[in-house]
């Protein structure tokens, strides 16, 4: 039975692992099938690709998208994509235009705030990967501003904090678009995320079936009993097939370790089940 997880960063983007001590840890912690779904790069693909061939992985070209639906940031997964379609790595090149300004506006924010140069210390951090709020809370911690990512992030970068900026992502029904024209299936990453009520949650998963959305993240991210039986019940309401993904960024910062996902609900469809 081979072991799947459909979600993961590397340096790529906000992950700390490089794409190939990823894979060597997803392959040792017993995953069969791996998708590094960096956040709007592909960058990582290549040295996870030749990774994989080295460990008996296979590795499952993926992305997550991040997209605006009804204002609320949502967050795309899409697997089995080919990086080097045009539709999509053009949109791919915009989003990191999009993440470089939203970076310097997010540094003038701290500035006033009292962080100086935050954007040189925080581009260090992201080298040459994607840069995320990931980054600025890292460099806020090494500060010695905050003691966690987390803390940062609640202090500093959500809506109403300091150093909180409106993006103008792409709307969710062309991130699906993008993902599916390039021979992709779309994924609703983590829907237990988003702060919607139960029935704009439901309004989600509908409009993302209707604009050619394939799969909804099952367990994701938590792996919480709670979670798992809310997103089964999208899954099953709206025809959307089942996934895996532990959404592993680091070994100090996770809420699922690699390898060790709870299995879905048994009368779900899994999305590999037709691979
Ligand atoms: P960005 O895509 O640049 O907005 O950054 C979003 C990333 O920040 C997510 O993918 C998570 O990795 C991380 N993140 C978001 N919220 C939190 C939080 N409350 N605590 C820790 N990390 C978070
Ligand atoms: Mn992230
Ligand atoms: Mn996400
Ligand atoms: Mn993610």
């Amino acid at each position: 039975m081979p072991e799947f997880d459909l979600h993961s960063h590397s340096t790529a983007s906000d992950g700390t692992l490089a794409p190939r001590e990823l894979v060597a840890q997803a392959a040792a912690a017993g995953i069969s099938r791996l998708a590094l779904s960096d956040h709007d790069t592909t960058q990582g693909l290549p040295e996870a690709a030749a990774a994989a061939a080295e460990h008996g992985l296979e590795l499952i070209p993926a992305v997550e998208v991040s997209t605006q639906w009804r204002g609320h940031s949502v967050h795309v997964v899409g697997v089995h994509i080919d990086p080097d379609h045009e539709g999509l790595a053009a949109a791919l090149r915009a989003l990191r235009d999009t993440r470089t300004q939203r970076a310097e506006r997010i540094a003038e924010a701290l500035e006033r705030g009292g962080f100086p140069n935050a954007l040189e210390a925080t581009r260090k951090l992201a080298g040459d990967g994607m840069i995320t709020r990931t980054h600025f809370a890292q460099h806020i911690v090494q500060s010695g501003r905050a003691k966690t990512v987390k803390a940062v992030f609640e202090r500093f970068l959500t809506p109403g904090k300091p150093g909180y900026v409106a993006t103008c992502w792409p709307e969710l029904a062309d991130a699906v678009d993008w993902i599916n024209r390039s021979g992709g299936q779309a994924i609703l990453a983590h829907p237990q995320r988003y702060k919607l009520s139960a029935t704009a949650r439901r309004e989600l998963a509908a409009h993302f079936k209707e604009a050619g959305g394939t799969g909804i993240e099952v367990v994701a991210g938590t792996g919480h009993a709670p979670d798992i039986k809310t997103n089964a019940e999208l899954a099953r309401r709206f025809g959307l097939l089942a996934s895996a993904g532990s959404d592993f960024h680091s070994n100090e910062h996770c809420w699922l370790k690699l390898g060790r996902l709870p299995a879905l609900p048994p009368d779900l469809i899994p999305i590999w089940a037709r691979w």
